[in-house]
């Protein structure tokens, strides 16, 4: 049998994805996302995190870690507020040895998980309505393959992973593809090398978390997401090296620009 072929989003395909919110817009129905993530080794992946969740495409974010990481979260995300009811988690960036612990009270609320980093090893059975983020090292640990093999056929590897885990597997890199569980592919076409930066992967996280907590399908969360997290990227740099945490604060700007047809 053969394969649908693989798909890219176009910026008018974006612009009707997007959350737009209705006149009577009230925060909670335009959706709240909650990060698990962060440890004491790894404050930063939390506030990156954070930091692509909370770019205003969601009436609200919540965060819940160790104590010491919510405080510096509450100083560089002043609007983020602790637990409480989400519509979708992202769970893992930075969450090191209590990414298992997160996995699970993340699950236990019933909502849909973006799951990425340290959490990924934790994922076993099919997990329909989540989408995982793992780069090919990830991906490779999770399908007992080798990175090499992953890195050789991303289209096949990100494919039976979709199919293994029964959900959308956003498989990261030089070309990052998303794979829905019946075979489906879109191929991210935006992005730049120097995004091939540390934490680039948490703001990703917390971008797609929002989408989904925002009522887009996990398909096209994750898809929407991964094109506004290169577009974002490729405006930031604006042709030389960039940091993550530019990458989230881009996307505001990046959005009017595709609302407005540009
Ligand atoms: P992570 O490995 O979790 O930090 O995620 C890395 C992020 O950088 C992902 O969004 C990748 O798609 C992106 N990335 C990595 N390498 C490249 C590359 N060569 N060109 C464009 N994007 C890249
Ligand atoms: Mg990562």
């Amino acid at each position: 049998h053969s394969e649908p072929a693989v798909e890219a989003l176009q910026p008018d395909d974006v612009r009707h994805l997007l959350p737009h919110p209705s006149p009577d817009a009230q925060k909670y129905v335009r959706g709240v996302v909650g990060v698990r993530a962060g440890s004491g080794a790894y404050p930063g992946a939390a506030l990156l995190a954070v930091g692509g969740a909370n770019t205003g495409l969601v009436g609200m974010v919540r965060y819940v870690g160790p104590e010491q990481v919510a405080d510096t979260v509450r100083v560089a995300h002043p609007e983020v507020v602790g637990a409480g009811r989400v519509q979708a988690w992202v769970v893992g960036p930075g969450g090191g040895d209590d990414a298992g612990e997160m996995l699970a009270a993340a699950r236990a609320d019933g909502v849909p998980l973006v799951v990425d980093a340290d959490a990924l090893q934790h994922v076993d059975g099919p997990v329909p309505g989540w989408v995982l983020t793992p780069h090919a090292g990830e991906l490779a640990a999770m399908l007992g393959a080798d990175r090499t093999e992953v890195e050789a056929a991303p289209l096949e590897h990100v494919r039976e992973a979709a199919r293994r885990w029964d959900c959308v597997v956003l498989l990261k890199g030089h070309h990052t593809l998303v794979a829905g569980p019946a075979g489906r592919v879109r191929a991210t076409t935006t992005g730049v090398p120097w995004l091939a930066t540390a934490g680039a992967g948490d703001v990703l996280a917390g971008l797609v978390g929002a989408l989904l907590a925002a009522g887009l399908e996990p398909y096209d969360a994750a898809s929407v997401g991964s094109w506004l997290h290169g577009a974002a990227a490729t405006e930031a740099a604006a042709g030389g090296p960039l940091t993550a945490s530019r990458v989230a604060v881009q996307i505001p700007s990046l959005v009017r620009e595709v609302l407005a047809g540009l």
